[in-house]
């Protein structure tokens, strides 16, 4: 998966390789489908989820560039995955998933997959985790109808954030840095992730 997927198609940092090889990602999914956890495609992970596939996780945490002296906030835990390879590459992770049964799950999995505990909070992610802020950086893995200016709020100046944009259907992602007047940003590639829903997201 690495090899191919990921170094194959232009990603060579080597501290997020490391993390990559070093996160089972077949236990972060249902036992059925541990076959297919390392093959180049998205996966189910249970209430109308998907945990993206290895090469758009690993797109989405270079464009956010962690490093050790990060704080980072990710919204939409999941199964846990992409929570537990940026705990391997920053100071701390917090994340922030709204339904209870995928919390559940990806506190399970962290344990199965012996990775460190993550502070999980079940809440609606898209006004952030204010108790906690500021971050350095914000992942955001589900697509957004606009950036919630709840998160660009909770990131200090300089900040970063990865996050989707766009409708339903189809997205564009977009990383953004903290001004002091309010962000730069620019677009990389189309995607389509699940939606975010919440106040600053998609209605329910
Ligand atoms: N990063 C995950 C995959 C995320 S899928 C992994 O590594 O497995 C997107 C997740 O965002 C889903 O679990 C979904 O329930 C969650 N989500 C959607 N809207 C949300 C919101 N407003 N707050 C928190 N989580 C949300």
């Amino acid at each position: 998966m690495v090899r191919r997927q990921i170094l194959g198609r232009g990603i060579e940092n080597p501290r997020l390789l490391e993390a990559f090889l070093s996160t089972p990602r077949h236990l972060f999914v249902d036992e059925a489908l541990s076959e297919r956890a390392y093959g180049d495609a998205p996966l189910p992970i249970g209430c109308g989820q998907t945990l993206s596939g290895p090469y758009i996780v690993a797109r989405m945490i270079t464009l956010l560039a962690p490093e050790r002296s990060d704080q980072i906030l990710e919204i939409g835990t999941g199964s846990g995955y992409q929570a537990a390879l940026l705990d391997k590459l920053a100071g701390s992770v917090y994340t922030v998933e709204r339904l209870e049964p995928l919390a559940k799950r990806a506190r399970e999995n962290w344990k199965r997959a012996g990775c460190a505990p993550i502070p999980l909070r079940v809440a609606d992610g898209s006004l952030g985790w204010p108790a906690e802020a500021p971050f350095t950086a914000i992942l955001v893995s589900a697509a957004a109808p606009t950036v919630p200016h709840a998160l660009l709020d909770q990131l200090v100046p300089g900040g970063r954030m990865v996050i989707p944009v766009g409708d339903v259907a189809r997205q564009v992602i977009k990383r953004l840095v903290r001004t002091d007047s309010g962000a730069q940003v620019e677009e990389f590639d189309d995607c389509s992730f699940v939606r975010l829903v919440g106040r600053q997201g998609f209605d329910e």
